[in-house]
C-alpha cells in the first residue's frame, strides 16, 4: 500500500494499550450506534467506523466475538465477514465514489497492527493522488467531524443497499 499521511495514526498507536477496554468490544456492547459509529450490526460480525482512519470513509469489518487469532475464526464468522466486506465497499462506492480500495488485515505489532487482539478487516477506500489527503492537519477532533458525516453518508447508503435501491 502507498503510504497515506496520517499522523493521528501515532497518536493511537501509543494509545492503544492504555484504552480501558477493548474498544471494538465495548463499541459492540454499547447501544450508542452512532457515538461509537458502528454503521452495521450482522449475527457474527459488525462493521463500525474507525476512529484514526487512514483517508476518509475508512471503516472496519470484525468478529462480535473478543478473538485475535486469524486461525481461530469459525467458518461462519469468516463468511460473514467476507460478506460484510463486500457490503461496506457497495455502500462506500455508492455514498463516496471512490477510485479504488485497499482490504485487508494487519496481523501482530510488527505488520502494523494497533489492536492485536481483536480481529478486524479494514477497508480504506482510495482516490487518485489522495496520498496528500488532509496533510496538515493533525488535529483529531477536526478529523471526527469530518467522521459523523461519512458516517451518516455511508450508513445511509447501506440502507438504501438493503431495500434495493
Ligand atoms: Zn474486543
Amino acid at each position: 500500500m502507498e503510504r497515506l499521511y496520517s499522523p493521528w495514526r501515532s497518536q493511537y498507536i501509543e494509545n492503544v494499550d492504555n484504552l480501558d477496554g477493548c474498544f471494538l468490544c465495548n463499541a459492540f456492547k454499547s447501544k450508542d450506534d452512532e457515538e461509537n459509529l458502528v454503521l452495521y450490526r450482522g449475527k457474527k460480525a459488525f462493521i463500525i467506523m474507525n476512529l484514526y482512519p487512514y483517508n476518509a470513509g475508512h471503516v472496519m469489518v470484525c468478529p462480535n466475538e473478543h478473538i485475535g487469532d486469524f486461525t481461530k475464526i469459525d467458518k461462519e464468522t469468516l463468511h460473514e465477514i467476507s460478506e460484510l466486506t463486500q457490503f461496506a465497499v457497495k455502500a462506500i462506492q455508492k455514498a463516496l465514489k471512490p477510485d479504488g480500495f485497499n482490504l485487508g488485515y494487519n496481523l501482530g505489532r510488527a505488520a502494523g497492527a494497533g489492536l492485536e487482539d481483536h480481529i478486524h478487516n479494514h477497508i480504506v477506500p482510495r482516490w487518485n493522488g489522495d496520498t496528500n489527503f488532509m496533510p496538515v492537519i493533525g488535529e483529531v477532533k477536526v478529523i471526527s467531524q469530518d467522521l459523523k458525516e461519512v458516517y451518516h453518508k455511508i450508513k445511509k447508503a447501506m440502507e438504501e443497499l438493503e431495500k434495493g435501491e
